[in-house]
């Protein structure tokens, strides 16, 4: 028997059933009794598991389409593609309201608004040509919300541990998060801001912590853990999340 959520209506006449964000939701007058919904539920599912494994890889890895998972700091965000006459990236809680009888029992997950600019939307219909579009949008509000926030810590950070970068570098990287040459410059990664606070301030103080150790010898990593205490979680943290931390080419 599929699990399912169950919520009561006044003004409902009829039986809703939907699948969203891995979850069965099940709408019902309140006359409907339980064990005619289980039959029901029962009878629709093949149907129900068939979206259920569709939208579980939707959270597992992002392709960009409506309803597809994204993390933002450390939070599991929904994305909402629209159109509008502007371009625009916004995060709300549309769905918390929807649904909202349900937040009691399980956290339901935000919204990451993508709105397409109507200009481009002629263009933008083919499926494929759409959701480059908005990974396009997305990497783009990424890039300018790393460059607000990881600048901020970085200049925390520094202030605490006293080891100030040459110069700093927010950018695309294919494997890593960060970095630091033998000049004193630091680059980090902007898709770092799917991490928690924690996981970024880690990332950040593992690189500073390179211009006084140009590489990973004992004494490297005991400051670290000298200015992060919690390194390792944060390090466990980039290895549960690394299929999801990655971006790749809509297909
Ligand atoms: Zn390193």
């Amino acid at each position: 028997m599929l699990k399912y959520q169950l919520i009561r209506s006044k003004c409902r006449k009829t039986l809703g059933l939907q699948v969203k964000y891995g979850y069965v939701i099940v709408r019902a007058p309140y006359y409907v009794t339980t064990k005619f919904i289980d039959t029901f539920i029962e009878e629709k599912s093949v149907w129900l598991l068939k979206k259920l494994v569709e939208q579980r890889k939707k959270i597992d890895f992002c392709d960009f389409t409506q309803d597809s998972s994204l993390l933002y700091l450390g939070e599991h965000l929904m994305l909402n593609i629209c159109l509008a006459k502007k371009s625009n990236v916004f995060i709300d809680n549309n769905l918390a309201t929807e649904v909202d009888s349900l937040s009691l029992y399980t956290p339901v997950p935000r919204q990451l608004n993508v709105v397409i600019s109507e200009r481009v939307s002629l263009r933008s219909t083919e499926p494929l040509v759409r959701a480059k579009r908005v990974k396009k949008l997305l990497e783009n509000h990424f890039k300018q919300q790393a460059e607000k926030l990881i600048v901020e810590r970085l200049e925390m950070l520094s202030g605490q541990t006293l080891l100030i970068p040459k110069k700093v570098n927010v950018r695309q990287y294919s494997a890593r998060w960060g970095s630091c040459n033998n000049r004193g410059e630091l680059s980090f990664n902007y898709l770092l801001m799917m991490a928690p606070i924690f996981v970024i301030d880690y990332v950040i103080i593992h690189e500073l912590c390179h211009l006084k150790h140009l590489n990973h010898s004992k004494s490297f990593w005991q400051l670290v853990k000298e200015y992060s205490p919690e390194y390792q979680a944060a390090k466990e943290w980039l290895n549960t999340h690394q299929s999801q931390l990655h971006w790749q080419n809509p297909r």
